[in-house]
């Protein structure tokens, strides 16, 4: 009989390839194959076995490569043929990752499945900007909400009207609509003055962030393409005490541990 097979479905993190959890990096160690998105550091690959076969089935948005479907008739093939299948996904795969999705067509084909959480782009991200999305007498709640649908003519799916106001709001897929964004928050009864700041490819050397307010945000954040995040809140204001992370002092790092390697070489070889 034909050996079983199992997907790990594993959150990959936001973008800094350290930002993988060990069970997610031992899984990758054990993989026959690897199906991985776009918002994956394929540095990860690197984790799995030489003899491992990837599959990108990168999701750019407007540009996809694979549709949903085929992504899950990949997923369900190789765990038929006994494979071990890493399912490598960016940040939380549950966190508009389409994770769950993937998890109930596994489920209804009797395929064994375990989620491996990672480390959402929510947070990270915000954090690696200098901004808590909590802060004690400043924000007691965080909420995530898609800006995807945003500029969709039928926005009843989402009542931004329940949105707190008191709390911090991270808005994930949305700098491609965030002139329809901020204007509809702004039609909701949020200060124009509220901190607002975009995230470009945080966690990386290619980090960018933009700070501005709610009613210039959109403008100021006008390059930046996707992946980004918005934050908007009080807590933006933070980052001016604690901005930590200087993405060009990382990739200067990267170079002088290059570097060292080469020197460490240099000696050792005859
Ligand atoms: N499951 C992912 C989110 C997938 S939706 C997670 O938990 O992070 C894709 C969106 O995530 C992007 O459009 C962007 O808004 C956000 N994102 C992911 N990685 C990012 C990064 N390194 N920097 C900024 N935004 C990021």
């Amino acid at each position: 009989m034909l050996k079983q097979g199992l997907v790990y479905l594993v959150g990959a993190g936001p973008g800094d390839p350290d930002l993988i959890t060990v069970k997610g990096m031992k899984c990758l160690q054990q993989a026959d194959v690897v199906i991985y998105d776009r918002l994956a550091n394929p540095e990860l690959l690197d984790y799995a076995p030489p003899t491992a076969v990837h599959y990108y089935v990168g999701k750019a948005p407007q540009k996809q490569r694979f549709s949903q479907q085929q992504i899950n008739a990949l997923l369900l093939d190789q765990a038929r043929q006994g494979k071990v299948v890493v399912r490598l996904k960016g940040g939380d795969p549950f966190v508009f990752g389409r994770g769950g999705e993937e998890c109930q067509v596994l489920a209804r084909a009797g395929i064994p499945f375990q989620v491996v959480p990672g480390i959402t782009s929510a947070t990270s991200v915000a954090a690696y900007a200098g901004i808590p999305v909590t802060h004690r007498h400043i924000a007691q709640s965080f909420t995530v909400i898609t800006g995807h649908t945003a500029g969709a003519a039928d926005q009843t799916a989402d009542d931004w009207r329940q949105l707190p106001r008191d709390g911090t709001l991270v808005i994930l897929m949305g700098v491609g609509n965030l002139p329809q964004i901020t204007e509809r928050l702004l039609t909701e009864g949020y200060s124009p003055q509220t901190p607002a700041a975009t995230i470009y490819r945080g966690t990386t050397v290619e980090q960018k962030v933009v700070i501005g307010v709610l009613e210039n945000i959109a403008w100021k954040a006008r390059e930046l393409k996707p992946p980004a995040i918005t934050i908007i809140g009080e807590v933006v204001k933070l980052r001016q005490e604690i901005d930590w992370f200087n993405p060009r002092a990382q990739e200067n790092e990267e170079v002088l541990s290059l570097v060292d390697q080469f020197l460490y070489e240099e000696c050792v070889l005859p």
